[in-house]
């Protein structure tokens, strides 16, 4: 696949880069809300910024006109999340080829095998006459959780910013938050999980990458809490070749792919028909596909990179 590239997209590439390196930071007026470069202190004065306006224009802005919306370290609470967010992911159907980088970086970084995986990609195909596709399919976040309200121990909990989070420490393992779920995004870690060397040093909390694992709980995708706490996508956005993922803030309007293109959610879901998953449930997800509509890749491709996916994903001795 092409990617898009004129003067228009590297501008906004330079501004999504920099915001991601930096964290989360808001214009203090309210009217504006950005991701920025991190810098220091001594130099916040004298530099300016690239925010984007509500409705999607870039201005230069002084640093010293920004201010942090969140505190993480000293009122940061993981069953609450970050202050004054709602997470979005919007998943452009029409540009995976499953070449599952998505798959491994998330495998690889939440410390967890392919049989245990949180995200899936199912061939799609909406009848016999039409192409098939592929579908990633992860936890969708939604806003009216069925999981957690099956929950008998409140083990699985939803944050104000959005992010359904399992705190394995509560869970007992009865999976009635797995037959809730419509989504089958779910799973259950009947063994001994494989954590890696680093994970078993790794200090449990429900919000950071998932680890350690639990034999007898329940895991899914955490959104990557971890990431975007160091003002990062998450892993499966980032991996992503072909800019299938976009990851952002409802509250901003605005979402960011792995190559750094920033998009208005609002006008992206409208241009391209973006929808959820099973909405008549009322689940309300916070995850958008836009459909496979003008594929930009053959479907044939993706065959191909599931064999390397098989032969690589998997760790040794697993
Ligand atoms: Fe819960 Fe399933 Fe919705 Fe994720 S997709 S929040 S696991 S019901």
């Amino acid at each position: 696949m092409e990617k898009e590239n004129n003067s228009d997209n590297k501008t906004r590439r330079t501004f999504v880069e920099r915001g991601l390196k930096a964290g989360l930071l808001t214009i203090a007026s309210g009217a504006l809300l950005a991701k920025v470069f991190g810098k220091s202190e001594n130099k916040k004065s004298e530099e300016t910024i690239e925010l984007m306006s509500t409705d999607g224009t870039l201005l230069q802005v002084p640093l010293s006109a920004v201010e942090h919306t969140h505190e993480k370290k000293s009122n940061y609470n993981p069953r609450e999340g970050f202050p004054n967010r709602k997470f979005v992911m919007v998943v452009d159907l029409a540009k995976c080829r499953n070449a599952r980088k998505c798959q491994s970086s998330c495998n690889k970084n939440h410390y967890i095998t392919g049989e245990n995986a949180w995200i899936k990609i199912y061939k799609m195909q909406d009848n016999e006459k039409s192409a098939p596709y592929w579908q990633p399919t992860l936890c969708q976040h939604c806003d009216e959780p069925p999981c957690v309200k099956v929950c008998p121990v409140d083990a699985t909990f939803k944050r104000r910013d959005g992010i359904v989070l399992i705190d394995n420490n509560r869970c007992i393992g009865c999976r009635f938050c797995m037959a809730a779920c419509p989504y089958s995004v779910r799973i259950f870690n009947w063994a001994e999980p494989w954590q890696g060397e680093t994970a078993e040093h790794t200090h449990y909390s429900p919000d950071y990458a998932g680890v350690p694992s639990q034999k007898g709980t329940v895991d899914k995708c955490d959104f990557c809490p971890h990431m975007i706490d160091k003002g990062e996508l998450p892993h499966c956005v980032s991996a992503c070749p072909n800019d299938v993922f976009s990851f952002g803030d409802m509250y901003e309007d605005t979402v960011a792919n792995g190559s750094g293109q920033s998009f208005k959610l609002s006008k992206l879901l409208k241009d391209r028909a973006g929808y959820r998953l099973m909405e008549n449930l009322g689940t309300q997800p916070s995850v958008y596909y836009l459909p496979p509509s003008d594929r930009v890749v053959d479907f044939e491709e993706g065959l191909k990179n599931y064999t390397e996916f098989k032969s690589v994903d998997k760790p040794e001795g697993v």
